[in-house]
């Protein structure tokens, strides 16, 4: 993500006691999946491998409609579990039997199939349900932008819960299929490829595959008027971008000259960070009044207002960084957002070399002088920010001098395998910054424990910026 203006409204939680079932018995599954910034967020008890979402859209209402197959192995046996969602639910089925439901807290639904579904049983949920995802809101706010001609799904961490019941936390990945029916000359853009798309009767069925294994705050859909365009990277790779036919000109020109180098900057990406990961690429302007941009996988929600100015190609940069620093390779946990945005925002600096307007270093001297030493943006931390501080201005600009820093003190040699042996050691996976931190040691031959502490778990401005 980049630069989320709205404030984040603060997640007042209480202290969920996970008590997993002892082996052997069984027990009902944890309503969070242990997040430290987020209790609730994400569920025990099961690891979800599929979702099937079988959508309909209706723009004149906002009315979303349908029915989600999850396809789950229980890692514990249930009597109950629960699953994150915020939509209207009809019926749920767990394998083919009713089950009955209820729902808690803030965005908790609660299944209790007929049977205790046994530990290692590969179940299948389905989920029937209803809602105008624009109206619904949780902890204050929706992640569902109502638009001219459609609705977008885009936010972070809370997205999925107004489109489709998940384990909504990035330890739990899967593939997607998603199927949309809109009215005819309405289109619906999604993660992955574009399967179909047929029309019949005045509607238009979309169908979207995303067969690598994708968080559920990656996952996005869009409903709308869009303009489309097809190129390929150097390797291959399908980029099929999306615009609003409803952005006034002039935007319309600079969305589409940063958004239409997608192709050229995954290829010099992939110089730095190795084989760009997934089957498809991309991105989608659609007309919505928010100010981010995020880096929904393989399709990256950009909002119009980031080309307001000109055709910004850092933030197009930023987004597919994060294809392999957060998509790719994921958060096991939320407090360590640094290996998603510090890696982003320093892969703008590495873009910014390659287009001549100033080297990592150089930039890297800007932001470290640019805030003296009682500036409150020292006192958070990148590596353990708080969910208040989550998408703090500290954790992408620190967090990228960090990353500066940590290229003078190990040397190039080590830090340009660093880039590539990450994503490859936990590609489609997760990651936390200690077994990252325990990568560079073991690829520079140094202790790093000071360099960490220092430039991400120390609330005040490092001493020294270390020089070439
Ligand atoms: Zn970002």
């Amino acid at each position: 993500m980049r630069k989320r203006v709205i404030a984040s409204t603060a997640a007042v939680l209480g202290l969920m006691l996970a008590v997993p079932a002892s082996a052997g018995s069984a027990g009902p599954g944890a309503a969070g999946i242990g997040d430290p910034y987020y209790p609730t967020y994400g569920n025990g008890g099961y690891d979800v491998s599929h979702y099937d979402l079988a959508l309909d859209y209706r723009p004149e209402t906002d009315r979303l409609s349908g029915t989600a197959t999850v396809s789950a192995t229980a890692t514990q046996s249930l009597t109950s579990f629960d699953l994150d969602f915020a939509l209207d639910v009809s019926a749920v089925r767990v394998d083919g039997r009713p089950a009955a439901f209820t729902t808690s807290g803030e965005q908790e639904l609660v299944v209790t199939p007929a049977r205790t579904v046994p530990r290692g049983h590969r179940m299948t949920v389905t989920v029937t349900y209803s809602g105008v995802p624009s109206t619904v809101e949780r902890y204050g706010f929706t992640s569902w932008q109502r638009t001219p001609d459609g609705g977008v799904a885009a936010n972070e961490p809370e997205s999925a819960w107004w489109w489709f019941p998940s384990n909504d936390h990035p330890l739990d990945k899967a593939t997607f299929d998603v199927r949309v029916r809109v009215p005819a000359g309405e289109q619906a853009v999604s993660n992955g490829l574009l399967v179909s798309s047929h029309t019949a009767r005045g509607t238009t069925d979309y169908h979207w595959r995303q067969d690598r294994p994708q968080a559920t705050y990656l996952a996005t859909l869009a409903v709308g008027h869009f303009d489309i365009t097809h190129s390929r990277t150097r390797t291959g790779v399908p980029v099929t971008n999306a615009y609003s036919t409803g952005l006034a000109p002039a935007l319309a020109a600079n969305a589409r000259a940063g958004v239409e180098r997608t192709a050229e900057i995954i290829d010099f990406l992939s110089g730095y960070f190795g084989p760009y990961p997934f089957d498809a690429a991309g991105g989608y302007v659609p007309n919505v009044p928010s100010h981010f941009a995020i880096e929904t996988q393989t399709r990256v929600f950009y909002s119009p207002a980031v080309f307001a100015k000109d055709p910004d190609t850092s933030v197009v940069a930023h987004e597919l960084a994060h294809q392999w620093w957060g998509d790719d390779v994921s958060l096991a946990r939320w407090s360590d957002i640094w290996l998603n945005e510090g890696f982003a925002g320093y892969a703008e600096w590495l873009w910014a070399e390659h287009e001549h307007t100033g080297t990592p270093q150089q930039l890297a001297r800007q932001v470290y002088d640019a805030h003296p030493a009682d500036d409150p943006f020292w006192t958070v931390e990148p590596g353990d920010p708080g969910a208040q501080n989550q998408f703090d201005d500290a954790v992408y600009d620190r967090g990228a001098v960090a990353i500066q820093a940590l290229r003078t003190t190990v040397g190039d040699r080590a830090f340009l395998a660093l880039l590539k042996a990450w994503p490859a050691q936990h590609r489609y996976g997760n990651g936390t910054i200690a077994q990252f931190q325990h990568l560079a040691e073991k690829l520079s031959g140094r202790d790093l424990g000071d360099f960490f502490r220092t430039w991400l778990y120390t609330p005040a401005k490092p001493p020294v910026l270390p020089a070439p």
